[in-house]
């Protein structure tokens, strides 16, 4: 079994608690405005307009397929910005062993990993085979989803997974559309089934106060984090403008002000545990 990997970060202490390796898988099916990773969205259709951006000779065409070269490669990212898919050519198709094999290098100092994206559910199976293994190790499985496939379904998954991290970006189905390009009606279901089965880390929404409307998506997520378990963890992330797409240039980073009044709100709703990045 294989899946198409975007990257590997060996440490992270960004990706659920304590370190962890990070495992970034390509493909997506949101198609977000304001996406950090827009190269992780699309597998590359092998068009071959970046290998002529790679100043370090680091990209050729084979029989019709882009090859990279890891070891000439300078990580200067050229590539990802010339490419007009959302794609990268740096994807490696990797074997369950092949991911295992780079964990194991990383084992005596993590306490887990946290698979991500993209979409990493969308590579379902190869999760399960993977997660298996993991847990063969003693190490925690964390999955960093945007909850647009029905995860709480997938029991035998779920029986590997340690813990989600969830997105809900809009709580409006329009404005998650909107901003998505899908509804949200499986994310929400995904919140509400998860958190019974008390598989839910942290729920986290993007705040651009200039596009959404972040005052209705926090006012109802954090009365119901409020009913189900006010110690679950709210994360509000300002939105940045470093990495994104052209689209929403035209928005700010949130002020402290609007801040404050979001996690007095949620506050106020009940929900004790939120945290701002
Ligand atoms: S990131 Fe690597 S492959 Fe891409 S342009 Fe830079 S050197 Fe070339
Ligand atoms: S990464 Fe993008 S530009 Fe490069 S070959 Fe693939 S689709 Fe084309």
């Amino acid at each position: 079994m294989k899946a198409i990997v975007n990257r590997i970060l060996p440490f992270s202490s960004v990706d659920g608690p304590g370190n962890r390796t990070s495992i970034f898988f390509q493909g997506c099916n949101f198609n977000c405005l304001y996406c950090h990773n827009p190269e992780t969205i699309n597998i590359c259709n092998h068009c071959g307009i970046c290998v002529m951006e790679c100043k370090f000779s680091a990209l050729w065409m084979n029989s019709g397929e882009v090859i990279w070269d890891k070891v000439l490669c300078q990580n200067c990212d050229v590539c990802l910005g010339s490419c007009p898919h959302n794609s990268t050519p740096k994807a490696l198709e990797m074997t369950v062993e092949q991911v295992l094999l780079e964990i194991r290098k990383t084992r005596k100092f993590i306490s887990g990993i946290t698979v991500s994206g993209g979409e990493c559910t969308l590579q379902s199976e190869f999760l399960l085979e993977l997660f298996k293994e993991v847990k063969k190790m003693g190490l925690t499985t964390f999955v960093d989803t945007n909850g647009s496939i029905p995860l709480y379904q997938n029991e035998a998954l779920l029986k590997v997974t340690d813990k989600v991290m969830l997105d809900v970006k809009a709580y409006n189905e329009e404005e998650h559309k909107m901003l998505t390009g899908m509804g949200n009606q499986v994310v929400l279901k995904n919140l509400k089934e998860l958190a019974k089965k008390d598989k839910l880390y942290e729920i986290r929404t993007v705040i651009v106060p200039e596009v959404l409307n972040n005052y209705l998506t926090v006012d109802r997520v954090s009365k119901w984090i409020s009913e189900v378990n006010p110690a679950l963890r709210y994360k509000l992330i300002k939105y940045r403008t470093i990495g994104v797409r052209i689209d929403m240039l035209n928005s700010y980073t949130p002020s402290e002000e609007i801040i404050k009044e979001l996690i007095t709100l949620a506050n106020r709703n009940g929900c004790d545990n939120v945290i701002c990045i």
